[in-house]
């Protein structure tokens, strides 16, 4: 049994994920980014696993193009619950100023990561993936959380680690 944190910047789709890992609808999901504010924990089930998942949420200053301290406070205490943690970037939407930030924030808090490139359903995707290579983080798993693709991968990263 672990716990395992999906963090990254709002909107790509963090909250999906973690209502298909949970299979309730816990997390608030929304088109609205930063509706849901704050660390949601439910029993996930991939497969035969069983662990714990966070939902990081936060408040999203629509004006300001930086993350708001409180994202980044609620990230650091969700990666120190965690024993990995879950980064997820947008495929689509590519590799933004603010998914660096949060590669360092997790790169400061030492975290172990595995980096997931969602919304990669589809060929519009396939750049994205490859951009978040530039992370410095590894080989990034493509997940469609809202298709439900690339769960069994993810099952297959996360199993030598239960
Ligand atoms: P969060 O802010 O990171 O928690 O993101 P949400 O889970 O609230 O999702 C933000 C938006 O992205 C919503 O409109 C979701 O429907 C959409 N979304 C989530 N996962 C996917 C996906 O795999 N593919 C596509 N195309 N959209 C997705
Ligand atoms: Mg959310």
């Amino acid at each position: 049994m672990f716990t395992l944190a999906i963090v990254g910047r709002p909107n790509v789709g963090k909250s999906t994920l973690f209502n298909r890992l949970v299979g309730k609808r816990l997390a608030l999901v929304d088109d609205q980014p930063g509706v849901t504010r704050d660390l949601r924990e439910g029993e996930a089930r991939l497969g035969d696993l069983r662990f714990t998942v966070i939902d990081t949420a936060g408040l999203e200053d629509a004006r300001d193009d930086s993350l708001p301290a409180r994202m980044r406070r609620l990230t650091e205490r969700a990666v120190e619950m965690a024993d990995i943690c879950l980064f997820v970037v947008d495929a689509r939407a590519g590799i933004l100023p603010d998914d660096r930030v949060f590669a360092e924030i997790l790169r400061r808090k030492n975290a172990h990561v595995i980096l997931a490139a969602n919304k990669a359903e589809g060929t519009a995707a396939e750049a994205g993936v490859l951009e978040a290579w530039e992370l410095g983080l590894g080989e990034p798993l493509p997940l469609s959380a809202e298709h439900g693709e690339g769960l069994g991968d993810l099952f297959h990263v996360l199993t030598p680690l239960a």
